[in-house]
């Protein structure tokens, strides 16, 4: 693909965004502040959003790894390249989804 400078660009752009992103989660979590609520209601309140900030966090921490994966495969040479049958990943497919390792049919198949 001859197009990786501005692909590598893009997937930096979006790992600095999601780091900014797990750091605030993080911080959330942590109730870096605000303080720990001592009123039972509100606890429970509290441990929920920390549920739904855990499952948000987790799958930021996963985006970051794909895009992670991404940009190693930019630096070895194998970006654009499906990981289950080697065929070109079609440019149309990466523009939407600039961290797909698998083209299309075998994303299909696998999903
Ligand atoms: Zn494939």
């Amino acid at each position: 693909m001859a197009d990786t400078d501005t692909v590598r660009d893009s997937l930096m752009e979006k790992r600095a965004d999601l780091v900014t992103r797990l750091d605030k989660i993080t911080s959330d979590v942590r109730h870096e502040n605000q303080p720990v609520e001592s009123d039972f209601a509100e606890l429970a309140v509290q441990r929920e959003n920390d549920q739904v900030i855990d499952a948000l966090g987790e799958a930021t921490r996963q985006e970051l790894t794909q895009v992670n994966r991404a940009l190693a495969s930019i630096e070895n040479g194998e970006y654009g390249c499906c990981s289950d049958c080697g065929r070109e990943i079609h440019v149309e497919r990466l523009k939407v989804l600039p961290y797909s390792t698998k083209c299309l049919q075998c994303a299909s198949r696998s999903e």
